[in-house]
């Protein structure tokens, strides 16, 4: 490592008794750099270094310690004498040098280039360089002096914590694994500055997320985090010298009693489902872990930010099966089910439209319980074998009738209010009797019979055999609708378990069924809604939302980390990609970066009908892929993914703040000139990313 000056050569007329001090901390990134010892102490550089006939034009690099590798460099540079006409400035060029060692063995060298400017007599010492040593981005830095505001007032706000961070792509030609970042703070001008230095140089060509938060004791006086993304360029470059810095806008915070957004409306759609229509892609373990994030932006937008319960809308993504008792482990039973079954939503009444119909067979389907992780059967009590018929008098009378219509001619009929549960048989049943008395008084004596049904007889439903439904269909998801391979399936499980997995999701079957659920809700059948009927309720939703959001957990390879945020393979709207653009500043679950960039088209062999041009609201809409969830846990434990961690808790309530505070800001206070903020210019027209 070692620092030099390109010093212009001395001019003949050049007085050299003036000299110019820089004053520079350095900050290396946490790549693999390269160290020499030193044999030989190194004599300190002074303004005395420019004394006629002696031109020290490079120093090594010392870390101050190895933790921090942080740097602090102090040089003189001869300036010519302020009575020279337009020789009083020294300008000239610091280049650092060092080298790092890629995965692959191969050491790469990397040289920084900054502009210097000094005047004679001059102290320069307000200077940070955030020295990221790698192959990319170039070897170009340019200084920057970036201030933080109160959105609302325009006054400072100081000791906010920034990172700045070198956007991490996770491709190989690009930035991965390491995270290239710094920390900061805001000093009481409101400058992001690093011991007290607020004239900062960055790399260029490569987008830059400054992320600040501010630490408060009150929540309604506090700041919401605030991200802002900078991409510096060659442009910047011209005249660009530590004491002529560029001054981007300033970073706005907001305070969050001032992101009230009462009058906004949001639409919520976890991927996926319970007992999801489309059976080819059943997550219920990717379902879970979104709705829970979904949930609780739910809450953040209803509790901090004003949003009444109304406004917030939802697919209905937690549907229901026709599943019998004995199919409760067993793959296909919701198609079994819906062969067998009937279930008319709006109306609540089921029927047996195929196979042998019982009543039975229909009380079994209603009112079994399960207990346990196995699932076990519970019998079922006489009390609710009863309830059954004291619901649907209406169709017991009716098949009653029907039945003394069969019998009239043998001069036979149902005994009227036998119709029953009977315990000995163990079967619904009738007392038949005559209605006629043969000579000498011989009746003949009543018989008992089991009660028939036919396909067309309809049957209420109430409230405990619905929950009965809904609780089956959730156990039915826990056992049969985890994706993924085996030993995966196995581990989510005991997390989805140990998360509450099937209290969660039968509450939320029952929840999109209550009383005052969209009319909608009860349409498209009782599983839960495919794209299909997702893209036509987001359609319909009048007047539209301020926002639309599905969310989806990634999946895809051990090694697969990252954020990303999916548009359309075919014209994604530019106003889809700068609502993608505000989000990626501030999601990033796990701190592994972004995935593809951040902002990708979706894979050509899995595409997403949400993101086709049927979804008419794609201007609003974002599609968040959060992280991968087959990937190793952190903790690296055997047979331990990182699903366990992205449904804890705290991980949801982290993904919901980053994505309310992108919500925050893509509604009440963009930052302006994002368009300009490209990556690889790779989608928009013109490239926005
Ligand atoms: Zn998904």
């Amino acid at each position: 490592m070692e620092a030099a000056t390109t010093l212009r050569p001395p001019l003949a007329e050049d007085p050299v008794a003036s000299v110019g001090v820089f004053d520079i901390v350095i900050q290396m990134s946490q790549d693999n750099i390269v160290t020499k010892t030193e044999t030989a102490p190194t004599p300190p550089l002074t303004g005395r270094t420019t004394q006629a006939g002696t031109t020290v034009t490079s120093m090594p690099l010392h870390w101050d310690d190895t933790s921090s590798r942080r740097i602090h460099i102090c040089f003189a540079v001869a300036t010519p004498d302020e009575g020279v006409p337009k020789h009083n400035q020294f300008e000239g060029t610091l280049r650092l040098k060092a080298s790092y060692v890629k995965a692959s063995g191969q050491t790469v060298h990397c040289v920084l280039d900054v502009a210097l400017r000094i005047g004679p007599r001059q102290r320069s010492e307000d200077l940070f360089i955030f020295y990221v040593v790698h192959h990319v981005p170039p070897q170009r830095y340019c200084w920057v002096k970036l201030r933080a505001v109160d959105a609302n007032t325009t006054k400072a706000v100081a000791s906010a914590n920034v990172k700045a961070e070198v956007l991490r792509d996770n491709f190989n030609n690009g930035f991965t694994n390491i995270n290239r970042q710094v920390a900061l703070e805001t000093n009481k001008e409101g400058y992001v500055s690093c011991e007290g230095r607020t004239t900062l140089a960055l790399p260029i060509d490569w987008p830059i997320l400054f992320r600040a938060t501010v630490p408060s004791h009150s929540a309604a006086m506090g700041y919401l985090p605030r991200a802002h993304m900078l991409r510096f360029t060659k442009d910047h470059l011209k005249g660009n010298t530590q004491d002529a810095p560029l001054r981007p806008d300033n970073m706005q915070l907001q305070r969050i009693n001032t992101t009230q957004l009462t009058n906004r409306r949001f639409l919520l759609d976890p991927g996926h489902g319970v007992v999801y229509g489309l059976a080819a892609a059943r997550r219920s373990q990717e379902w879970f872990g979104a709705h829970l994030v979904a949930d609780r932006i739910a809450h953040l937008l209803q509790t901090r930010h004003g949003v009444p319960q109304e406004n917030i809308f939802w697919t209905r993504t937690a549907g229901f099966g026709l599943i019998e008792p004995g199919s409760v482990n067993a793959a296909a039973a919701p198609e079994t089910g819906a062969q067998r079954y009937e279930y008319n939503l709006s109306q609540r009444r089921i029927r047996i439209r195929n196979g042998n119909p019982t009543l039975l067979a229909l009380s079994a389907l209603l009112l079994t319980r399960h207990s346990g992780d196995t699932n076990a059967v519970l019998p079922v009590g006489a009390e609710d074998r009863a309830r059954l018929l004291q619901i649907n008098t209406a169709t017991v009378n009716t098949i009653t009738a029907r039945i003394n219509q069969q019998l009239q001619s043998s001069h036979r009929r149902v005994q009227p209010g036998s119709v029953r549960w009977d315990v000995t048989t163990n079967n619904y049943v009738y007392t038949r009797e005559s209605t006629q008395t043969l000579p000498g008084g011989n009746t003949p004596p009543p018989q008992v019979q089991a009660f028939p049904i036919t396909t067309q007889d309809w049957f209420e439903v109430d409230d405990a055999m619905l929950e009965v439904l809904a609780d089956r269909s959730a156990r039915w998801s826990l056992a049969c609708e985890i994706g993924g391979d085996g030993n995966f399936q196995t581990s989510a499980r005991t997390a989805m378990r140990t998360r509450g997995f099937v209290d969660y999701a039968r509450t939320k079957v029952l929840r999109y069924l209550q009383q005052g659920s969209p009319q909608a809700y009860f349409n498209h059948g009782t599983k839960a809604w495919g794209p299909t009927p997702r893209l036509a309720y987001i359609n319909g939703i009048d007047p539209e939302c301020d926002l639309y959001l599905s969310i989806h957990l990634n999946a895809g390879g051990a090694a697969a980390k990252g954020q990303v945020l999916l548009v359309s393979r075919t014209d994604p709207p530019n106003d889809q990609i700068r609502l993608a653009k505000v989000f990626v500043k501030y999601v990033d679950p796990c701190g592994l970066g972004l995935r593809q960039g951040g902002v990708a088209a979706e894979e050509p062999n899995n595409p997403a009908a949400m993101l086709s041009a049927q979804n008419q609201r794609r201007e609003k809409y974002t599609y968040f892929e959060l992280e991968f969830m087959d990937a190793a846990h952190s903790s690296g434990g055997q047979g331990q993914y990182r699903y366990g961690e992205l449904i804890e808790e705290s991980r949801v309530d982290e993904m919901a703040e980053q994505i309310v505070a992108g919500i925050v800001e893509s509604l009440l206070n963009r930052q302006p000139n994002l368009d300009a903020v490209t990556y690889r210019s790779t989608l928009g027209d013109p490239p926005l990313w």
